[in-house]
């Protein structure tokens, strides 16, 4: 399970886009204004870097805008908080185009530190759980882990008089990111409060080891233990281990199954860009339900595990690093940052404020849904269980006997552009079972179900994204091809 990360890269691809880095360059200088300024650029960029100049020109959001998270405005009194669960720093050993740090001196990769900082604040998360190698991490100390700058105004969460998590400030002033540490090594152990005890050679072997004794010692650490790239495990251990949860779609291995379809669009690049589709939404034509993911989640829950699912990011800013026509290059932090994040339901405390364990909380409770936020922002999404006047949440435990029901609500985009054509949504909710799901209810707006059978059942949202056809040029046959928007996590039925 310690498979060399190295070879997680689709390395063909990565090869490639390499070789048309040199080769593309001027394209990147004819591009108009980056879509990617994390708001900034204004909606007239927004039409510059795929094919032709849009008319009339977008009103409201367009992909690469970023929508403030929702935080106050969940439900039930829960902060609808979003974030990144899996994603590399400079203190990975592959991150940063493989050269996280100085070969002589050993200090880190200054720029690529900093992209990190600057590009997590561009897309406005509210937390960030990284998941750094063993090589680097399981030396690097607390609170150098949690990319702690205290003259950039970060403030640690501290416990016990140490540092477990990094309230990490923004250059707007705005609320800036909690920062939680963890590392991907056998295992991901996510919100490590530290390094697990004894030296460093014994912390590195703890984190390479994904048998239960060592998952449980990543727990007494504050871990949540989830497993990463779902497909590289079996059904078995994904329900004996002692792990909270897995990965219900990773955006590396996703890149990885459409290594075909990334050719095909590096071709375009170094031959006409003008094909692309807007330079944020590049992956479109790579992103695909991933049928191993999808099973090994059915059959888990249906062997009546009960685990969390997280979509993972994976970044490592050490793929692609040609330049699209907006002038960044395709696998910056933003850019991946920015394609989908993990809505955890916090409950906030007394004050109305949430840290490091309040998010963890709620990942270990399985109040999570995941959003592909480059399609359009969610806003109202809510995925319930009633039991009479009870209320079961997301990963919570509903009884027929006591009138269990399902409840979807069916979000809206925020700040859609008035002048596209709306996209088409279809709500589903769907029963676990050995090597899938089957559908339980679908239509095209809420749904209210009434299961008459005992299992664990999820709910997704389904868009067809036609809002977005004048940003796809060539690829605009994607705008009525229906993708996942929403995976929420399951509730668990019971008899
Ligand atoms: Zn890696
Ligand atoms: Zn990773």
């Amino acid at each position: 399970m310690t498979a060399p990360p190295l070879l997680r890269a689709p390395l063909l691809v990565a090869l490639a886009f390499a070789a048309i880095a040199c080769a593309s360059d001027p394209a990147a200088t004819t591009s108009a204004t980056s879509s990617g300024a994390g708001g900034a650029g204004g909606a007239g960029g927004a039409g510059g870097s795929g094919g032709g100049m849009l008319s009339p020109a977008p009103q409201g959001w367009y992909p690469g805008l970023v929508e403030p998270s929702i935080r106050t405005g969940g439900q039930r009194g829960l902060l609808d908080l979003r974030g990144l669960v899996h994603a590399h720093s400079v203190y990975s050993h592959d991150a940063c185009d493989n050269a996280p740090r100085d070969e002589q001196t050993d200090a880190i990769n200054a720029p690529c530190f900093d992209d990190f900082r600057r590009d997590m604040c561009k897309v406005g998360h509210d937390f960030i759980l990284l998941t750094d190698h063993n090589e680097s991490f399981g030396r690097t100390e607390f609170p150098e882990v949690l990319l702690y700058r205290e003259e950039r105004g970060d403030v640690l969460v501290l416990r016990g008089g140490k540092p477990v998590a990094n309230r990490a400030a923004c250059p707007d002033g705005g609320p800036g990111v909690l920062l939680l540490g963890g590392t991907e090594s056998a295992t991901i152990a996510a919100g490590l409060e530290g390094h697990v005890p004894g030296t460093v050679a014994e912390r590195q072997a703890v984190y390479g080891d994904a048998t239960p004794e060592a998952i449980e010692k990543l727990k007494a650490a504050g871990a949540v233990s989830i497993l990463q790239h779902t497909e590289d495990w079996t059904v078995e251990q994904l329900t004996t281990l002692p792990i909270d949860g897995f990965e219900m779609y990773n955006l590396h291995a996703n890149a990885k199954k459409s290594a075909g379809e990334a050719l095909l669009l590096l071709t375009k690049l170094s031959t006409n860009p003008g094909d692309l589709p807007l330079s944020d939404l590049v992956f479109l034509p790579l992103f695909v339900e991933d049928p191993i993911y999808l099973a090994s989640w059915g059959s888990t829950l249906a062997a009546g595990a009960r685990r969390v699912t997280t979509m993972g990011t994976d970044c490592h800013r050490n793929s692609f690093p040609a330049k699209l026509p907006d002038g960044e290059r395709v696998d910056s932090y933003r850019r991946m940052m920015l394609w989908f994040s993990n809505h955890l339901l916090v409950t906030p405390d007394a004050q109305g404020g949430w840290d490091d364990r309040s998010l963890k909380d709620a990942l270990r409770a399985g109040r999570n849904y995941g959003a592909f936020e480059i399609l359009g922002y969610p806003l109202g999404f809510d995925y319930h269980a009633t039991e009479g006047a009870a209320v079961r949440e997301m990963g919570g435990e509903a009884s027929i006997a006591k009138g269990a029901r399902l409840s979807v609500t069916l979000p809206r985009l925020a700040e859609i552009d008035p002048t596209a054509p709306p996209p088409v949504l279809r709500v589903r909710i769907l029963r676990a079972k050995a090597g899938g799901w089957d559908v339980a209810a679908e239509g095209p707006g809420a749904l209210d179900f009434t299961p008459k059978a005992a299992g664990a059942y999820r709910a997704e949202v389904r868009i067809t994204p036609k809002h977005l056809r004048r940003y796809l040029s060539t690829y605009a046959p994607l705008a009525d091809r229906e993708v996942p928007w929403i995976y929420a996590n399951a509730i668990y039925v019971v008899d």
